[in-house]
């Protein structure tokens, strides 16, 4: 039998303060928070990290990366790859939920679908959103409700674009339509059902979900609206919108890009706290591997940059030191709240038998440590790579 791993002496955030404690991992699960030696090293402890000095917290889950590449609004060379392990480890994240993206004619959720199970395969948690940008969504088993009852991957559906040049134009009867198949199928499989919607840059943006939700009786939290600080009006919306008891998921590649037209995140966050948005209805996600295109007045393409997962937790970063976010607020965005909200059971705290997902950070918040349902995918700052990632080219 493995022995058990003792991560001693950190300060651990599970995200709620727990002070200088001693987290103890085995067969994949955190087994105990305990105090400072107080499981003294015997042969069934077969490893033991030193962590003085150092911060804990939950592995991230990032809400919406293009795990098996997006993009190619530029044309087939402006297609993006597929998320690597190490992207996703470098970042600090563990959890990744998997969605299609633009180019729902070319590519499949069957591809998404693979991914994850390689992304599982490979010591990390993955699961998927079905569908596309397109409505009606593309699928596994030919509907939406089926894929979320029979496909234990798929957690919801999306992105579904909606208020976007590059969105199908669904009416609110679709959008509740849609919805309610997620809810029933993610009632008879065990899951949430999000309705992941993409924004985009038309006026008035949440009126779609305003409107399907007076047409019917889907609560406003199976909505999951993404991209909520691309431009200074939705940003506007989404606190009146949080009020209301919707989730706000912030994007986290895409501000470097467009510092003009974006809020950037970890000021996101402060403000819509200040705002009086609930702490848990707000989500970051990076848009890892997705396309960030910028297009001029007329539709036209004028540049194509790449998201990247490690912005997730270089916001929260940010949030912390520079907005004056207290730690566990920052840190709950892209643990405890995505894991409600995807409800994905064991994900999101450091608690006993929650899953081993483990950040440990220098106090310059550099991580050197990241483990993954009890394995070690980085240490002392050293990713172990992915399958193929090493191989000589
Ligand atoms: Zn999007």
């Amino acid at each position: 039998m493995e022995g058990l791993c003792i991560l001693r002496g950190a300060r651990v955030f599970t995200p709620t303060p727990r002070g200088v404690a001693d987290i103890v991992v085995g067969g994949g699960r955190v087994l105990a928070l305990t105090a400072l030696d107080e499981i003294p090293s015997s042969s069934l402890v077969s490893r033991e990290v030193r962590c003085g000095g150092m911060i804990a917290f939950p592995g991230l889950i990032d809400g919406h990366v293009h795990v098996a590449g997006a993009g190619g609004e530029g044309g087939p060379s402006t297609r993006t790859p597929e998320v690597t392990v190490s992207q996703l480890v470098r970042g600090g994240i563990t959890t990744v939920i998997g969605c299609l993206g633009t180019d729902g004619y070319t590519r499949t959720p069957q591809a998404v679908l693979m991914k994850v199970k390689s992304l599982r395969a490979q010591g990390l948690s993955a699961w998927m959103l079905t569908g596309a940008y397109q409505f009606p969504p593309p699928t596994i088993t030919g509907d939406v409700g089926r894929d979320l009852a029979l496909v234990e991957e798929v957690v919801g559906v999306g992105e579904v674009a909606i208020s976007d040049h590059r969105a199908s134009f669904v009416s609110p009867e679709d959008l509740a339509d849609l919805a309610s198949k997620a809810r029933v199928g993610g009632m008879l499989g065990g899951k949430a059902g999000i309705v992941q919607l993409h924004m985009g840059d038309v006026r008035d943006p949440l009126r779609p979900i305003y409107r399907a939700i007076e047409r019917s009786a889907i609560p406003i939290g199976q909505f999951m609206p993404t991209h909520m600080n691309r431009n200074a009006w939705i940003f506007e919306d989404a606190k009146e919108f949080g009020r209301r008891g919707g989730r706000i998921d912030i994007t986290t590649s895409s501000y470097r890009y467009f510092p003009d037209d974006e809020t950037k995140p970890s000021a996101a966050l402060a403000r819509l706290l200040a705002s009086g948005v609930p702490l848990d209805r707000i989500t970051f996600s990076s848009d890892g591997n997705g396309s960030l295109p910028l297009f001029d007045a007329q539709g036209r393409l004028l540049r194509l940059e790449i998201g990247q997962p490690r912005t997730v937790f270089e916001e929260i970063v940010d949030a912390i030191v520079h907005e004056g976010v207290p730690i566990q607020a920052a840190l709950s965005v892209a643990t405890v709240n995505p894991a409600r909200a995807f409800a994905l059971a064991g994900k999101g705290e450091i608690s006993p038998g929650s899953d081993a997902d483990i950040v440990l950070v220098d106090e310059d918040w550099r991580i050197r440590f990241v483990m993954a349902r009890g394995q070690f995918m980085m240490e002392d700052g050293v990713v172990r790579p992915g399958v193929f990632e090493d191989s000589p080219t």
